[in-house]
């Protein structure tokens, strides 16, 4: 598929022409990587942040954020979770937190591979290529790093460099994949500054970078952000911005599916945020074939404020696990079991 194309699908607002996209993503879903929904327990185990992001509601000058840190204990607790409701992978996430030491991770990780069959998954921010390495070593699977956006410029702007070393999510993929990792990227929908021709850019180079992983999801402005108190102090307004909303989200997801036909493609949170009753749906029935449950501790959840009012925030791991059952019967897609690799792996 061309940028022309992409630009085109990503441009109309007739809603016939967007479910016919979102149907032929389905079709491609279904033909590449079949009906079995892959399930990521997610554990937010940290909301340290050394970063200044300002789109984020965990970045470090926030000071009225009680921040927590889960003990290697409760991580591991989360994982045998994940193994008792029959998860296949775990996704550990945090802040760029430098009390995650390389040997802290390193020893999670590998009594995470050592007591459970769990695939396991860290994002962890931009961390030095000798601490991925050795993550690596330890037995970590993937690494998930969405460039959030693909115009270097305003990326520049809302994801201060830290310290002296330069911020180039792209080329980090690049090296984490020559460590071996599978790894995944991907961006946020209707950032303000955002273009249509740069979200065609975004997913160009989803392809280009040959993702494993792309998490696509709407921006939420938080109004403990810079970039949510003002939006357009940062970039001028463009007279056709794409929307932050769920139809422009499963346009995105839905061109993702049709460019990476292989890619595991989650029917991210952020999209049941902005549409709370069908969002999640929508996505898997648009391309996605991966959902996130939450397995963090109830009491810590709502510190992980990426953005607010996500979702699952006072639900239990098993309450998140019914509302999981109910959507995957609702879609009628079924659970994956197995590590989930690209390409389906196991079912
Ligand atoms: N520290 C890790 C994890 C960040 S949170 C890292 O930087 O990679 C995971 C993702 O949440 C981010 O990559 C970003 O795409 C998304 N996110 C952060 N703030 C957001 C906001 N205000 N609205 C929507 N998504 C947001």
């Amino acid at each position: 598929m061309q940028r022309e194309e992409i630009l085109r699908w990503l441009r109309t607002d007739d809603p016939a022409r967007q479910a016919d996209g979102w149907r032929r993503a389905d079709e491609v879903r279904r033909a590449h990587v079949g009906d079995a929904v892959h399930v990521r327990g997610l554990v937010e185990w940290s909301n340290h942040c050394r970063r200044a992001c300002l789109y984020c509601g965990i970045r470090a000058e926030r000071a009225d954020l009680a921040r927590y840190r889960l003990t290697d204990d409760e991580v591991l607790a989360c994982a045998r979770r994940a193994v008792g409701l029959g998860y296949g992978s775990l996704v550990l996430q945090a802040g760029e937190d430098p009390a995650l030491t390389r040997a802290r991770v390193a020893a999670v990780v590998r009594r995470i591979k050592r007591e459970t069959p769990l695939a396991v998954t860290l994002s962890l921010g931009e961390r030095d290529d000798a601490d991925t390495a050795a993550w690596r070593e330890a037995g970590a699977d993937r690494y998930l790093l969405r460039f959030e956006t693909s115009d270097r410029a305003l990326y520049a702007r809302l994801h201060p460099a830290w310290g002296a070393a330069p911020s180039d999510r792209p080329a980090q993929l690049r090296r984490l994949r020559a460590q071996g990792y599978e790894i995944g990227g991907g961006m946020m929908v209707g950032l303000p500054g955002q273009t249509f021709e740069t979200l065609a850019d975004d997913l160009l180079l989803c392809r280009a970078l040959d993702l494993d992983m792309i998490g696509v999801g709407p921006y939420l402005p938080d109004p403990h952000t810079p970039l949510g108190v003002d939006p357009t102090a940062f970039s001028a307004p463009g007279a056709d911005a794409p929307k932050a909303d769920a139809r422009t989200t499963l346009t995105v997801l839905a061109l993702a599916r049709l460019l990476c036909p292989d890619a595991n493609l989650p029917s991210t949170t952020a999209l049941g945020v902005v549409d709370p009753d069908t969002g999640r749906a929508d996505g898997l029935a648009s391309g996605a074939n991966v959902v996130m449950p939450n397995l963090t501790p109830a009491g810590v959840r709502a510190l992980y404020a990426i953005y607010p009012a996500k979702a699952s925030w006072r639900e239990t791991a098993e309450a998140a696990d019914a509302t999981l059952a109910a959507l995957l019967a609702a879609s009628g897609r079924t659970m994956g079991h197995g590590p989930g690799g690209r390409g389906g792996g196991s079912d």
